[in-house]
C-alpha cells in the first residue's frame, strides 16, 4: 500500500451554516456543544490553500453546511479557475438562497457541478423534510441559473436532482421525473439512511417506479446500514476532508477536532503525520486499536472494531481505482 500518496481530489467545507432544519440533521446540535471558530472558508485562505497543496485538481466545498450561504462564494469560484482546480458541490445543497452573482460566476468560472437537494415535487411535501425550506424558491434559483447556461452558453454547472425516497414523498416521484426534466437536470434517487424516519410505505410501487426489480425496507438500527457503504473511510486516503477553518478532519463522517490544521502545515505534512498513519494504519489492522486515534470517537469505526470489518489493501486499491476514474471524468483544465 502506497503511503507517500498524494490526493488530487479535498473536500474543503466552504461554510458551515445552514438555514434549515431538517430532522435528521444533528450537525447544529454538534456545533452548538462544539462552537466553531470560523463559520466559512475565506476567499484568503482558499487562494494561500491552492497555493500550498499545488497537486490538488479537484475540490469538493459541500459537506454539513450551505455553500451558498458562504458571503465570499464568488471570490472563491473565481480563484479555483485562475488556478484550473475544478469546484464541485456533489454532497449537496439546499439552494434556497444564491445570489445572481455567485450564479453569473458559476456559469463564467466553470464551476463543474451541483446537487440540489429537492425531496418533494410540491412545496407541501418538500417542506416536510426541509424544514425552513421553500420549493418555489429552489426552483426560480435554478431557473435562474439556467438562464445564465443559456447566457454563456455553457454545461457548467451540471445540475443533479437528489430526491430521498421517503413514506412521505414517494407518491411524487412521478412528478419530480417530470420536474428534473423541466429543470433540465439529472434526476436520481437516494435512500434514507434513517430508517426510523418516514420510512418507504409501498415498496412495490417505489420498486417499479425505480425499474427495480425490487426495494428491501431495511427497519435494523441506523448504523447497520450505513456501514455497508463504507466509503467514507477512504477519504482519509483519496480526498481527505478540510473544515473551514483548517481543521483537517479526514473524512465527511468525522466531526471531532483531530488537532491537525492543513492551512497551517500543508496537506501533504499533515498526511504524512503520525496522528493520520496511525489512524490509517488502526483501520487497515496493521497497528493495534487505540482509544485515542482520530478515529476513536467515529461511530464506524467503533463498528468496525466490534465486527472486525478492517480495510484491506483491495479495498484501497479498487477506491484508488474510482477516484482516478472521477478524476479523469471530472477534470475539465
Ligand atoms: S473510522 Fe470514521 S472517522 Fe475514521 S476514517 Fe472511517 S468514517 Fe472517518
Amino acid at each position: 500500500m502506497e503511503e507517500k500518496f498524494l490526493p488530487q481530489i479535498a473536500r474543503l467545507e466552504s461554510c458551515i451554516i445552514c438555514q434549515l432544519k431538517c430532522p435528521c440533521c444533528k450537525i447544529e446540535e454538534f456545533y452548538n456543544e462544539n462552537p466553531p471558530a470560523v463559520r466559512y472558508l475565506s476567499s484568503d485562505d482558499f487562494y494561500k490553500f491552492l497555493k500550498k497543496n499545488p497537486f490538488i485538481k479537484i475540490i469538493e466545498l459541500s459537506n454539513n453546511g450551505e455553500i451558498f450561504l458562504n458571503p465570499e462564494l464568488k471570490e472563491i469560484i473565481k480563484i479555483a479557475n485562475i488556478h484550473k482546480v475544478v469546484l464541485t458541490a456533489r454532497n449537496g445543497a439546499n439552494f434556497n438562497y444564491v445570489s445572481n452573482e455567485v450564479l453569473e460566476a458559476m456559469v463564467k468560472y466553470k464551476f463543474h457541478s451541483l446537487n440540489v437537494a429537492i425531496d418533494g415535487a410540491t412545496p407541501e411535501t418538500y417542506k416536510i423534510y426541509r424544514v425552513g425550506g421553500n420549493l418555489n424558491r429552489v426552483i426560480e434559483n435554478i431557473e435562474r441559473l439556467n438562464f445564465y447556461k443559456k447566457k454563456f452558453n455553457s454545461m457548467y454547472p451540471i445540475l443533479y436532482f437528489q430526491f430521498i425516497i421517503f413514506g412521505h414523498n414517494e407518491h411524487e416521484i412521478p412528478m419530480v421525473k417530470k420536474l428534473a426534466k423541466e429543470l433540465k437536470m439529472r434526476l436520481y434517487f437516494k435512500r434514507n439512511l434513517f430508517h426510523d424516519y418516514s420510512p418507504i410505505n409501498n415498496p412495490e410501487y417505489v420498486a417499479k417506479e425505480l425499474n427495480l426489480s425490487k426495494i428491501v425496507v431495511d427497519n435494523s438500527l441506523n448504523i447497520e446500514p450505513q456501514i455497508k457503504r463504507m466509503d467514507s473511510c477512504t477519504q482519509l486516503w483519496f480526498e481527505p476532508q478540510i473544515q473551514c477553518d483548517g481543521t483537517f478532519l479526514g473524512c465527511c463522517s468525522q466531526y471531532y477536532d483531530t488537532g491537525l490544521n492543513v492551512f497551517e502545515n500543508g496537506l501533504e505534512d499533515v498526511l504524512n503525520s503520525s496522528i493520520v498513519v496511525h489512524a490509517k494504519n488502526i483501520l487497515c489492522k496493521k497497528e493495534e486499536v487505540d482509544n485515542n486515534s482520530m478515529c476513536a470517537k467515529c461511530p464506524f469505526f467503533i463498528y468496525r472494531i466490534r465486527t472486525n470489518s478492517f480495510i484491506t489493501d483491495n479495498m484501497i486499491f479498487s477506491a484508488k481505482e474510482c477516484i482516478e476514474k472521477k478524476v479523469k471524468e471530472t477534470y475539465i483544465y
